[in-house]
């Protein structure tokens, strides 16, 4: 059967595919001792559409363990999804065995379990490369290429959808969404990465099923939120989640009120990692989520127009505990979020000689980017981030000179003003 969908004419954008080494070793060795082996899903499809793969997956109708004994540098991991890691040196790469989506209802030892909503929570049946190509969820990605004799197997089209730019789900999307809600999300990254449409009945499913992310496990949901948002491709994926309602699923950002000062935070915070991706710096999850939380926390702590500084303590573990109630928050990231908005509070009081401290402090440039962005967010803002920009970039005197002067500014007044006012009216 995998003869009639099997083509030697693939696309040149596959024929020019730059393969890893180390993928193009392993697909050798399985073909040496007589199993098929193909580059398989995301590095396909990245190369037919001209993008460069990140990763080189590969599949085989090799099992586990026998991929395991021909790879002496190689370890089975998973227990959902059994497969085989083969490496060298700092690379991996990954090498599954093709699966099928047999349930066998009398097995009580049934290699696919499904829950009661229809989520599958276990999955290692092995089968035929039909099966595991039926498995997959978008046609674009059920592409299986083998760049030594250039065979490609292609049954579900994905080359001719490549070509028209659409997301066409394999089999019917509601069913494949209930089997594994996660699909929806998917559809949302792969359609902005690729600037593909989404497909009619895709868009319905997720519509009509994106609410079953609510039983997704929370570890699950941080690895699709690290996809979504730390890719290049932030501002796009939450436009589109929000379009269809699902970015409730991803940031527990809403206060309900407040609405302008939180969407701009989210907004400008999104384009603001998006930025840094592009210039190839550093991302982080902890970041974004203390920015796109920041308006929540400032809100919720707020007294008279004041951050309130006994509610904003305590609010902290509260809004970190609501985020880690949808996508678990690990745990390097918790202090992190806590340091840098404590960092806001005393960016905003320089009280004594403090500042000298805090531009030492390790979390101070995260500290300083969010407050840039607060800034950003708001139209009338008093100039605090002039002043730090100055600060640390003056000599040791003028420093002194630019305490003394603040100290001076401030006697008889309430400076124990925090934040900037319009973020908490
Ligand atoms: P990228 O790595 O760029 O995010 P990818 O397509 O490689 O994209 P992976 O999560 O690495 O995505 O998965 C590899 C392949 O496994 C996919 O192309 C798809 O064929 C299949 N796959 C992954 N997750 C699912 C899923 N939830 N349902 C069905 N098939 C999936
Ligand atoms: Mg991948």
């Amino acid at each position: 059967m995998i003869k009639s969908h099997l083509t030697k004419k693939p696309p040149n954008s596959l024929r020019n595919i730059k393969t890893d080494s180390l993928a193009l070793d392993i697909l050798k060795t399985l073909e040496q001792h007589r199993f098929q082996a193909f580059l398989v899903g995301g590095c396909v499809r990245d190369a037919l559409v001209n993008l460069s793969p990140k990763d080189f997956d590969i599949a085989t109708d090799a099992t586990p363990e026998q991929i395991r004994k021909i790879f002496k540098a190689s370890r089975i991991i998973g227990k959902r999804f059994k497969l085989v890691h083969v490496f060298q040196r700092q690379k991996i790469i990954e090498v599954s065995t093709f699966r099928s989506s047999k349930v066998s209802v009398e097995d009580e030892d049934q290699e696919i379990l499904k829950d009661p909503q229809g989520k599958i929570v276990r999955d290692n049946s092995w089968g035929s490369i039909e099966e595991d190509c039926q498995r997959r969820d978008f046609t674009v990605n059920a592409l299986y290429f083998n760049p030594i004799n250039n065979l490609l197997f292609d049954p579900h089209h994905g080359v001719e959808h490549a070509k028209d730019k659409i997301l066409v789900s394999i089999g019917n999307p509601l069913r494949r969404f209930e089997e594994d809600p996660v699909r929806s999300l998917r559809a949302i990254r792969f359609a902005t990465k690729l600037g593909f449409k989404i497909d009619k009945e895709v868009k319905e499913a997720i519509y009509q099923k994106g609410h079953l992310l609510n039983s997704v496990s929370t570890a699950r949901m941080f690895d699709e939120f690290n996809k979504l948002f730390l890719q290049g491709k932030a501002k796009d994926n939450y436009l589109k989640l929000d379009e269809f309602g699902l970015s409730k699923f991803l940031i527990s950002s809403k206060t309900g009120e407040h609405q302008s000062f939180q969407r701009e935070m989210i907004m400008r915070s999104l384009e603001n990692t998006d930025e840094r991706v592009k210039n190839n710096q550093s991302v982080t999850a902890g970041f974004l989520i203390a920015a796109m939380l920041w308006p929540k926390l400032a809100k919720l702590s707020s007294d008279n127009e004041e951050i309130n500084l006994k509610k904003f303590y305590r609010n902290m573990d509260f809004c970190i505990g609501h985020q880690m109630a949808l996508t678990a928050v690990p745990r390097r990231f918790y202090g992190y979020i806590k340091d840098i908005w404590t960092l806001q509070i005393k960016l905003q009081s320089r009280l004594g000689k403090q500042p000298l401290k805090l531009v030492a402090h390790p979390r101070f440039r995260a500290a300083f980017d969010l407050l840039l962005l607060r800034e950003q967010c708001i139209p009338k803002n008093d100039g605090l981030t002039e002043w730090w920009f100055k600060f640390q970039n003056c000599s040791r005197a003028q420093k002194a000179q630019m305490l003394e002067k603040l100290y001076e500014k401030r006697k008889g007044t309430n400076y124990k003003k925090f934040g900037f006012s319009e973020e908490i009216r």
